[in-house]
Formats: C-alpha cells, sequence, structure tokens
C-alpha cells in the first residue's frame, strides 16, 4: 500500500511523511533526496545528468542517506545541493530514471512516500493521496526555524524554486485531482497527522 504526500517545498512533507509512516509502521521514502544526490553529484562531476541519474547507487539507511557508498544526508541539505536538485529535477531524462527507480521501490510493502509527482506519476494507484499546501510566508519561516536562516533569504530563494520546479514538470508537479489538499497552515504537527492517519484507515 502507497501513501502518497506530494506538495511545494516547505510545506512540511517531510515531517508529515515520517510521523505518518511511524504511525502505521510503514517505511518512509523521500524522494527529494534522490533528486538532491543526483544534484549533489552532477554539480561534483559534471557530465550528462540523465546519465548520472541511471548510474548512481542511492540507497536508505534508517535516516541516512547513503550515494555511491558516502554517507551524504547532510550534503544533500545545503541550499547549494538544493538549487542542483531543482535544475537536475528538470530534465526528463532524470525523472524518467528516478520515477523508474521509486516504482521498483513502492512495489512490495506499505510506504510513504513523498516527493511532487508521488500521487501523479510515481504511485498514480496510491490508496492515499494527500496534497500539502502551507501560506507561502510560513514554509520560509519553518525552513528559515529549521536551517537557522534568515526568513527573507528563504523566502526569496523559495519563490525561486517554485518557480523552477513548476515550469519544469508542470504536468507532474500540480496536485492530481483526486488528491485531498491540506493546508498545513497554522495546524499543529499532530493535527496534520491525524488527518493522513485518518484518510489512510478509513
Ligand atoms: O523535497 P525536496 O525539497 O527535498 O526536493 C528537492 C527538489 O527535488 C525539489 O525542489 C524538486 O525540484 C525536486 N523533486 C522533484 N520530484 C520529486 C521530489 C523532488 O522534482 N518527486
Amino acid at each position: 500500500m502507497v501513501i502518497a504526500i506530494d506538495g511545494p517545498a516547505g510545506a512540511g512533507k517531510s515531517t508529515v511523511a515520517r510521523a505518518v509512516a511511524q504511525r502505521l509502521g510503514f517505511t518512509y521514502l523521500d524522494t527529494g533526496a534522490m533528486y538532491r544526490s543526483v544534484g549533489l553529484r552532477h554539480a561534483q562531476a559534471g557530465g550528462n545528468a540523465g546519465h548520472v541519474a541511471a548510474t548512481i547507487s542511492i540507497e536508505f539507511e534508517g535516516d541516512r542517506v547513503i550515494l555511491d557508498g558516502e554517507d551524504v544526508t547532510d550534503a544533500i541539505r545545503t541550499p547549494e545541493a538544493s538549487e542542483a536538485a531543482s535544475h537536475v529535477a528538470a530534465d526528463p531524462q532524470v525523472r524518467e530514471a528516478l520515477v523508474a527507480e521509486q516504482r521498483r521501490i513502492v512495489a512490495t510493502g506499505d510506504w510513504v512516500a513523498e516527493g511532487r509527482d508521488i500521487g501523479s506519476v510515481v504511485a498514480p494507484d496510491a490508496a492515499v493521496k494527500v496534497f500539502l499546501t502551507a501560506d507561502p510566508a510560513e514554509r520560509a519561516r519553518r525552513r528559515a526555524a529549521q536551517h537557522g536562516l534568515d526568513p527573507q533569504d528563504v523566502l526569496k530563494d523559495q519563490q525561486a524554486r517554485d518557480a523552477r520546479d513548476n515550469t519544469a514538470n508542470r504536468a507532474t508537479l500540480e496536485a492530481p485531482k483526486d488528491a485531498t489538499p491540506v493546508d498545513t497552515t497554522g495546524l499543529t504537527l499532530d493535527e496534520v497527522v491525524e488527518q493522513v492517519v485518518t484518510l489512510a484507515i478509513e
């Protein structure tokens, strides 16, 4: 069974997806970490991003992300890695390689998969599809607090990333029609988790 959690950067997807997975005993899949890993390797090594995506090895060990045997959990979270990820995510060859891998991963077992195109492309038959949103200022505030950054700077980067994410793959990055929209602005984590878990056990 797959629970798909999509939405823009900073809507709270990772925190919510992890918590829902823990509550239900499902495994959490962070597809953004895969785009970030491709972005990081491509920024370091250059070459064709599609080839990078098709040839690197990405493994998840608990909360750690292992890229070609190296722990990149922290390296993929820098602002530079975020930017690199959103650039390579616009490459259709990169998307093709990662989506194929993600479909293979969620084909067996119970997953909470988080990303931009889970409900639309990776797992269109997902049992539950949630599209998380939040007010842009709130999204920036959360990210700034999480990383100790200036909210205004984060807001500016976020606007650029949203624009790039939207033009990169408009059809796949929009909310699927059958997704349940959940606006997390002003809600606590527990309240959001409760809503998603309720959808899953209904
Ligand atoms: O979710 P996260 O911020 O880690 O994602 C990093 C970038 O990867 C996003 O800005 C987006 O460009 C890309 N991405 C994507 N499709 C996904 C997950 C992430 O295009 N399923």
